[in-house]
């Protein structure tokens, strides 16, 4: 089977990688460099606490599916492309800002996750010091993990090629027409088609995903200050080690402003002020660096994996939040689709649009 893929971001490389296993021909399209896009801008968590609060059941269960599979699956790619992801199950530590948010917190404490007063959380983030947030306490998860999401799509960008993968940078799709892509440079065809533009995939066949901004500092500590372990949550902040370079990233905004991807003062600014208010020793880190990115969101929040209501052409997008988080899940299920070995997930199903955004 031959199949074409429009983006080369975690998205697209790990579907293509996957497919490439299952024996196809797999093609990838990059209007720019692969994991130029929001794969490159992210933090990187795989959050499942924090960023699944108020998840509906079926993102729920496609997240921790994804968590089940990211260590088997950190292993077999670096394994495969001879480059670490850097993998790091430090935990994280999410503070409740009020009473209220301490006690949805509470309702979510069973398993591994379980409430901490203030004197445990200092113990796990001494950085923390005299932190205003610090009063009611919070909720904490173990083995809550991240990775380098940069170096994972460098990884999975060699894995694809080892694999037989052809790989075609600066050339974007332009349109698509009866099973054909064109771009600038020419015309492709697949026996299957799938787009995985990320934000820019709603400017391909009506696809109806939004690109929503995101903002992300990188701080570096003082002499004789270090690191926190577990990335740490609190009021519309959270702070995520990098111990392999020395940096603390701190994310992120969030604003519906098309597809302009400038950092703003007032992005940084307002990233500092909430991460000095959660940690304030921070304000004696230095600004190392500040990038902004594009995140894909659909109408209802959902991913769209599947097929759309055209036959043959496929959509792996709108994973909003947490694309980096999905990735093993989507490789694996989206590949699975495509190959016709699985049913599509109603919740996900991209035709759930059908007729609204026509
Ligand atoms: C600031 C920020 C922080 C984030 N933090 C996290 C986090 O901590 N954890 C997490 O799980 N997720 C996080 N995310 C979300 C995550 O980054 C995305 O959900 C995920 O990267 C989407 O991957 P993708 O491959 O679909 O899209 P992208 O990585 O955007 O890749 C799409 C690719 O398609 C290419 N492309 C676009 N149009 C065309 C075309 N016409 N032809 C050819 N190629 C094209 C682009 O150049 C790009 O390379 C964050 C996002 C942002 C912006």
């Amino acid at each position: 089977m031959k199949v074409l893929i429009i983006g080369a971001g975690v998205a697209g490389l790990g579907i293509g990688w996957r497919l490439l296993q299952a024996g196809c021909s797999v093609t990838i399209l990059e209007r720019a460099q692969p994991g130029g896009g929001a794969s490159w801008a992210a933090a990187g968590m795989l959050a499942v606490t924090a960023e699944l609060e108020d998840a509906a059941e079926p993102e729920r269960a496609l997240a921790l599916r994804a968590s089940a599979l990211w260590p088997g699956f950190a292993a077999e790619l670096e394994a495969a492309s001879g480059r670490s992801v850097f993998l790091n199950q430090g935990g994280a530590l999410l503070l409740a800002g009020d009473a209220a948010k301490l006690e949805v917190m509470r309702a979510r404490a069973e398993g591994e996750l379980r409430i901490v007063d203030a004197g445990e959380a200092r113990a796990l983030v001494p950085l923390l010091g005299e932190s205003p947030d610090l009063n009611r306490g919070g909720l904490w998860s173990p083995h809550e993990a991240h990775v380098d999401n940069r170096a994972l799509t460098e990884a999975l960008a060699v894995a694809f090629l080892k694999a037989g993968g052809t790989l075609l940078p600066n050339e974007g799709a332009v349109a698509i027409e009866q099973g054909t892509v064109l771009t600038p440079y020419g015309r492709y065809q697949g026996d299957a088609i799938l787009v995985a533009a990320g934000a820019w995939s709603g400017l391909l066949d009506q696809i109806p995903i939004v690109p929503v901004k995101g903002e992300v500092i990188a701080l570096t500590p003082p002499p004789g200050a270090a690191l926190p372990v577990p990335v740490v949550w609190g009021e519309h902040v959270y702070c995520v080690p990098r111990p392999h370079v020395g940096l603390l990233l701190v994310g992120a905004t969030v604003e519906e402003a098309g597809f302009d991807t400038s950092p703003t003062q007032a992005g940084c600014d307002h990233l500092r002020a909430c991460a000095e208010k959660l940690i304030p020793s921070l304000k004696d880190w230095a600004l190392s660096d500040h990038w902004a990115g594009l995140r894909p969101k659909s109408p209802d929040g959902l991913p769209l994996l599947g097929q759309t209501a055209t036959a043959g052409l496929f959509v792996a997008g709108g994973q909003y939040r947490n694309g980096i988080l999905f990735t093993p899940a989507i490789a694996a299920e989206m590949a699975d689709l495509i190959l016709g070995k699985t049913q599509v997930i109603p919740a996900f199903d991209p035709r759930r649009f059908l007729g609204r955004f026509a």
